[in-house]
Order: C-alpha cells, then structure tokens, then sequence
C-alpha cells in the first residue's frame, strides 16, 4: 500500500512538472538565415567508417519500432539510438521530411533531430521556402544556441544530408556532480554539403524547456535520432571515430633541414 502511495506521489509530482514546464527562447535577434541551393554531394562512406544503416540492417539500433520502408528507417514510436557509444565523431547522415498535403508550419513539421546522447541536437524541421520557426529552432540550428549561417534546406519528400563533426566536451565528474567544464563540446555541420555551423562552441545541453547548460554524463555517449511524433525517413548512415583534440605526437628532436 505504501508503495503505491509512493507511486502515486512520483507521477503526481511528474505530471505537476511537466504541467508548469515552458518554452524557453534565447531572447537572441538572429537573423533569418540566408536560402542557398545545396549541389550534389558525394556520400559513399569511407573504408574506416562504422557503418550504422545501409537501408538494409537496423541491428546497430536500441528502438525495433523504426521499420524499413524503401530502404529507409522511419521515425516511430519514440527516439531512437545506437548500440554503440562514442566520443567525438564525423557522422553522416540522410534525412527526408514527410511530404504532406498540408504542411503545419513551425515546430510541427518535419520535425526530428540528430542528438549526441540525449544531450545536443541538431534540429531537423522541414524549412524549406515560407516554413518559418524561431531561427535557432529551424533545421540545422543547434537548438535553441545557434541559427544556420545560411539555410541549406531541400523540398519536403527530397533526400537532405548532414555531415556533422562533434568534439565532445570534457568535463570533471566528481561523485555524480559536474565539477568543472574542462573543455566545451564543438560543432560544425555541413548541410546539404554546404557549411551552416561552423566549429560552434555548446553552451550546454539544447533544451527546449530550459537554458543551456551542462550536465554530468559519460564521455561516450550514444548517437540519437529523435522522434517528435514525424515519420522523417534516414538512410545511408555511417560515422568515423576521431581524435578529441589536435595534439601532435611527442616531439622527438629539433626541427630540421635535410
Ligand atoms: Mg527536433
């Protein structure tokens, strides 16, 4: 009986919280991005890639309910991460938004989002043409820190691309806490093939509830594909593991002429 009395409390006080939660903005003026037309772009993964959906395979993923249909996975039925956990990364990735008769508009349309655990997106929204939203909201904005320089976006049904560079942020841990920021987490995205976000440094955490900030969590951390309630279809995803930062090797001897 206690136990349930316990319950109970526990998803009161849940229900409570997400009643009095807000949609929390930047207050920042950001310009609308300037429209670009992407070009064809290459997309074949490299020999050193971990190849993570070749339209074919979906075992490298925790969620059964994205099926395959026409060699894509689609969105369904909550988020959607790997197996496999990682630092920093160069990931590439294809989306489409669903074409709809009726397109919503804003945040209700197309959306998805590329997430490094469930601690930094990169939005996916279909903001093709007069599909407005808040701009660091919109697709390829790091959500709610950082517009697109420009926007890259395609036609809703066409295939889109992200090839993103994460540099995972380090931080000190101390029994669960985080102590101290050691090093910021860093961003650059290429969409469409074309620059948007150019080694941006996170605040934090994109929240849409709440101002960025950083949380405690493990340096690996798995890649996350978001489900808002959109059927976004993604193929040909792979990624490459790389090197936290640009140290050189040990310095042997002066340098020299030959
Ligand atoms: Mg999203």
């Amino acid at each position: 009986m206690k136990k349930i009395l316990m319950l109970f409390v526990v998803i009161a006080v849940c229900v409570c919280a997400a009643a009095v939660a807000k949609d929390w903005r930047s207050g920042i003026a950001w310009e609308e991005p300037k429209a670009v037309k992407a070009g064809d772009v290459p997309n074949a993964p490299p020999s050193d890639a971990i190849v993570l959906f070749d339209g074919k395979d979906t075992s490298e993923w925790t969620n059964d309910k994205w099926k395959i249909v026409d060699g894509a996975m689609v969105a369904n039925k909550g988020d959607n991460r790997t197996k496999k956990k990682f630092g920093s990364v160069q990931l590439h990735i294809e989306f489409a938004i669903p074409e709809l008769k009726d397109h919503k508009g804003g945040q209700g349309d197309g959306n998805s989002g590329v997430y490094f655990g469930s601690n930094y997106e990169v939005q996916i929204l279909n903001s093709y043409g007069n599909n407005k939203t808040y701009f660091d909201g919109q697709c390829g904005s790091i959500y709610k820190q950082r517009a697109p320089m420009v926007n890259a976006s395609k036609k809703p049904g066409e295939w889109q691309t992200y090839d993103i560079v994460f540099n995972r942020p380090k931080l000190q841990i101390e029994s669960g806490k985080l102590v101290k920021v050691e090093r910021p987490a860093y961003i650059t995205v290429f969409h469409n093939g074309v620059l948007i976000i150019n080694h941006h440094e996170l605040e934090g955490s994109t929240s849409w509830d709440n101002a960025p900030h950083y949380d405690p969590h493990p340096e690996l951390l798995p890649i996350q594909l978001q489900d808002h309630g959109h059927p976004v279809k993604f193929r040909n995803i792979w990624i490459r593991e790389i090197q936290d930062d640009n140290t050189k090797p040990k310095q042997e001897r002066e340098p020299y002429f030959l």
